[in-house]
């Protein structure tokens, strides 16, 4: 339904399930733990739901359960991620923000026992947020023609006479996932554009940190993940705004690249993005990860669609992508491509 809250991108088929870990003695509200590889490191996540009033010390007694029973179950465990939920309004991904977070890599295990509550890559529900709760109303529906018009506000490709391509990654950020997307784009020693969605980059801030400091471009993908041409102008401008305040929070920078969500816009949407000072980053080829059509198929689709100045449109939470990426980064090399964000394909577009 457009304007509904979507934010996760709707799969065609789903992902295999993750293997699970389980230990004696795990507390009844650990749900469940899952993990998964790239290749190179293994990061699990653990989803934990809590009842009764708001208890921080209790949910990081649980958070605490969950990283030592992983680590000490699978020695193999680069990192543990942990999403502390309240379970009457558990709703999976999606639905209600979680209350508190923690991404504790291996090496900062000591660190995560001496800080507790202080430790930087821990996030909790210090208040309620009214942001939170209110998803966009559907306003006055506007006309969803697609625009053509050349703007400098609108990116839909870079130099055609270079070989040079960006390489994006839509709906950002996902526990489990980010940790192995991050350590796969730094061995194949590229840089990429992750268009975030506002509310999941307040949850989990620490990975939006790592993309800045691991030397990323991050991006704007609306606060709630909204179809945005159900909505009135108002309504979008506050989602723009909303994802932006978060990000720019986050990374210290200005955020100036928005990506609407679902690829769907009208012409008020892309006016309103530019009356904001964003500009509105298109794509030249999706292969549709998010349908997880396997490995091959969409490792064949990157190679036959990279072209000079191309944009190309991922999503950080699919296994498949990431297991495809650096054979990807590979190819484009051996073609003579130089991979690269956005912001930068766009910066040289006019040299
Ligand atoms: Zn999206």
């Amino acid at each position: 339904m457009p304007g509904a809250v979507q934010p996760l991108a709707p799969g065609q088929r789903k992902a295999s399930a993750l293997p699970t870990l389980d230990w004696s003695g795990r507390p009844p509200e650990i749900e469940r733990v899952e993990f998964a590889s790239n290749g190179n490191i293994e990061v699990a996540h653990a989803l934990v739901l809590v009842t009764g009033e708001a208890d921080p010390d209790r949910w990081l007694y649980l958070v605490r359960q969950s990283v030592d029973g992983a680590f000490g179950e699978r020695a193999s465990l680069h990192e543990v991620d942990v999403s502390v939920y309240r379970a009457e309004t558990y709703q999976g991904f999606g639905g209600p923000a979680p209350v508190m977070t923690a991404s504790v890599p291996k090496a900062r295990l000591h660190e995560f026992a001496r800080k507790g509550l202080q430790f930087e890559r821990l996030w909790v529900q210090r208040a309620h947020l009214a942001l939170e709760s209110s998803p966009p109303e559907l306003a006055g529906r506007e006309q969803g023609l697609k625009s053509t018009e050349a703007s400098e506000n609108l990116f839909y490709h870079g130099s055609e006479q270079r070989w040079e391509a960006a390489l994006t990654f839509d709906d950002s950020p996902h526990p489990l996932y980010e940790p192995l997307l991050l350590d796969t784009l730094s061995r194949s020693k590229v840089h990429a554009t992750f268009f975030c969605i506002g509310r999941n980059a307040r949850v989990y801030p620490h990975f939006i940190s790592d993309m800045t400091r691991q030397g990323h471009e991050v991006a704007n993908h609306t606060y709630h993940h909204v179809r945005l041409p159900a909505l009135g102008n108002s309504a979008v401008a506050r989602e723009i705004e909303l994802a932006n305040s978060i990000l720019e929070g986050l990374t210290e920078q200005k955020c100036r690249l928005f990506r609407p969500p679902g690829g769907e816009y009208s012409k008020q949407t892309l006016k309103v993005a530019e009356e904001l000072g964003m500009t509105t980053v298109f794509w030249t080829d999706d292969p549709c990860d998010f349908d997880n059509p396997g490995e091959a198929v969409i490792e064949d689709r990157l190679v036959e669609h990279l072209r000079p100045g191309g944009i190309v449109l991922l999503h950080d939470n699919v296994e498949e992508t990431i297991e495809i990426l650096p054979r990807f980064v590979r190819v484009a090399d051996r073609k003579g491509y130089q991979l690269m964000t956005a912001g930068e394909l766009a910066s040289r577009q006019n040299q």
